[in-house]
């Protein structure tokens, strides 16, 4: 049988890139998947439309990351619809690429307040609903662990602190089966870190293997994570970064 049926799964941010193909991930491993974005209605239908045609059942809820109440009712309504939960995915997260000198206040404070307190919102509110053996899934990124390139200083500060969120975390669910890790992904090819352009160049260069990821990539140890083979994974940073911080 599929490692994930009978599992309640939540990926914020699951409309584009990293986070739908987490999404259609855990929903092809078999759990019932929810998805939450901020303007992308049409995307974030299309996931549900593309999980549902396989067989598997989703629900996409429009709900800003830094938004708690809204938040907190997606994950109501996660709960109302599918009669569980057992799986968070933080997924939801933003960069502003610039100077960290040129950046205006209000810049790494949005960094800040999606990376981080939206992280924290949602796992707060998560945890009140999520049963015994659940899974929280970080998306932190290598950056969380070490910095090669100018432009990303705020970025990489909040992806340090979900690092430690997450073993700090770890350590207050463990007496509940709860397991809290983190997936550092390095370059992966979306929107967000297209594979082309002028700032790709430094990043590619900067992999052992010399490409982009996929966000396929990730998908894939989110689910391993999210599973039933990983309970003794706790308290973890695992790196998927093509060898960037090797
Ligand atoms: P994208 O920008 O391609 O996709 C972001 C997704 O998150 C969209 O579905 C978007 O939906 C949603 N989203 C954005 N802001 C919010 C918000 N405030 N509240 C709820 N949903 C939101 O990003 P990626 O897929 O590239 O990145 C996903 C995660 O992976 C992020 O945490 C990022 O930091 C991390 N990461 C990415 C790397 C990369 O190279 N791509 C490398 C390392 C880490 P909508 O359009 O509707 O807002």
């Amino acid at each position: 049988s599929k490692k994930l049926e009978g599992k309640v799964a939540l990926v914020t941010g699951g409309s584009r890139g990293i986070g739908a193909a987490i999404a259609k991930r855990l929903a092809s491993d078999g759990a019932r998947v929810a998805i939450t974005y901020t303007k992308g209605a049409d995307a974030a239908a299309s996931v549900v439309k593309t999980i549902e045609g396989s067989g598997g059942k989703a629900i996409a809820i429009q709900a800003d990351a830094v938004d708690a109440a809204a938040v907190k009712a997606a994950i109501e309504k996660v709960v109302a619809t599918f009669g569980g939960f057992d799986v968070l995915v933080n997924n939801a997260g933003t960069a502003i690429p610039k100077k960290f000198e040129e950046a205006t206040l209000e810049e790494p404070d949005r960094v800040i307040n999606i990376n981080v307190r939206g992280t924290f919102i949602a796992t707060q509110a998560a945890l009140k609903h999520m049963k015994d053996g659940g899974r929280i899934v970080m998306i932190g990124s290598c950056v969380g662990e070490r910095m090669m390139t100018p432009g990303l200083v705020a970025y990489a500060a909040t992806k340090g602190a979900i690092k430690m969120f997450t073993q700090g975390l770890s350590r207050e669910v463990g007496d509940r089966g709860i397991t809290v890790n983190n997936i550092q992904p390095g370059p992966i090819d979306t929107d967000l870190n297209p594979a082309t352009g002028e700032w790709a160049v430094p990043q590619k260069a900067n992999t052992a293997l010399n490409r982009y990821g996929s966000v396929d990539d990730i998908a894939a140890l989110v689910a391993l994570v999210a599973g039933p083979d990983s309970s003794y994974i706790t308290g973890a940073s695992l790196t998927v970064d093509g060898g960037t911080n090797a």
